[in-house]
């Protein structure tokens, strides 16, 4: 599909703000669902320096502008610029979507959203249980804050390359969920103890991304469990290693294009108050991660 100009039209315009992102699928996605529904709507990229944010904000306040998602690296940097951030955006620490509200631009966090929905089905097994996180980066904070707040696990322990982050994290959302016990863990002995009585295992780092599918987030010593619900929020490539590993051992798995399409599904529907066409952005989504060259 040919990615419209913006400013090409009088439509309202939409996008995502980011620096390299040419590769990403939300303008697909987003085009497909807007043409699904004829809304009188356009959605581009934005990909800019730092030093272009402050300018950049202050043109989405103009009425042309409905809003747009934020992507890496902008998406804690991006909060100084709004007028206002949703509770649950403050509360993670970080904004993927801005709508603009008659000149007010209001922050939020829909990945959270796309977390809740891809975990929901399974909420009575992770409630009361033991939940480890692989991972401390941007995505890692929603994903503890839906985690926490819709699953109410007993524990969530948290394993990241640079300890530094995984302490910030942990102190970050301790004070907030005093039901669930945080913890960190570094040695392999206690990441495999904690992995034997875990319901649900998380990968939120981008181990195993495109292009370097082989890589895995956890080392090959540690051992998951049959039927343990292992979560991998990389989407691209659609199974990640990570997740054919867990299926080898018949764990349950959950990919990363479901946690995609809630977050979509809950931007688009601030920007319209329309109804997500659910069906049509997964179709399109699987067509480009399963054949991205239109081969
Ligand atoms: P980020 O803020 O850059 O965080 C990256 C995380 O991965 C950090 O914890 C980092 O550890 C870890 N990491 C990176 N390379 C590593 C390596 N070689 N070995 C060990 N750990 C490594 O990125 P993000 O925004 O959180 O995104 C993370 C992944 O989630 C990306 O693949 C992104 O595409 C995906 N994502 C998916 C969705 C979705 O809708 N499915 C939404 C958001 C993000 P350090 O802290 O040690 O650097």
């Amino acid at each position: 599909m040919n990615i419209p100009k913006l400013a090409a039209e009088q439509k309202k315009h939409l996008g995502i703000i980011g620096c390299q992102i040419s590769h990403s699928l939300s303008p697909i996605m987003h085009n497909t669902v807007i043409q699904t529904l004829n809304l009188p709507m356009v959605y581009g990229v934005m990909d800019v320096t730092e030093e272009m944010l402050p300018s950049l904000i202050s043109s989405m306040r103009s009425l042309h502008f409905r809003g747009a998602n934020v992507t890496i690296p902008y998406k804690q940097i991006i909060m100084k610029y709004l007028d206002e951030i949703s509770e649950e955006a403050e509360k993670i620490g970080a904004v993927n979507t801005i709508v603009n509200n008659n000149g007010r631009l209001i922050g939020h966090n829909t990945d959270v959203w796309g977390v809740y929905l891809s975990l929901q089905p399974y909420a009575n097994e992770i409630k009361n249980n033991h939940v480890i996180i692989f991972g401390a980066g941007g995505a890692t904070k929603a994903t503890v804050f839906a985690v926490a707040k819709f699953f109410s696990p007993r524990y969530i322990s948290i394993v990241n390359r640079t300890a530094g982050k995984a302490h910030q994290i942990i102190n970050h959302f301790s004070p907030q969920y005093r039901l669930t016990k945080f913890s960190h863990l570094e040695t392999e002995l206690d990441i495999q103890r904690e992995i034997e009585v875990a319901a649900l295992v998380i990968n939120t780092t981008s181990v195993g991304m495109k292009p370097n599918i082989h890589a895995m987030p956890i080392s090959p010593n540690i051992v998951l469990q049959k039927n343990q619900l292992v979560f991998d929020i990389v989407y691209n490539p659609v199974e990640t290693s990570f997740l054919k590993l867990a299926k080898s051992v018949e764990a349950r798995t959950i990919g990363g294009v479901e946690m995609l399409l809630g977050q979509g599904a809950r931007a688009f529907e601030l920007w319209t108050h329309q109804e997500f066409p659910m069906s049509a952005a997964r179709a399109v989504l699987t067509q480009e991660l399963t054949n991205p060259n239109g081969e």
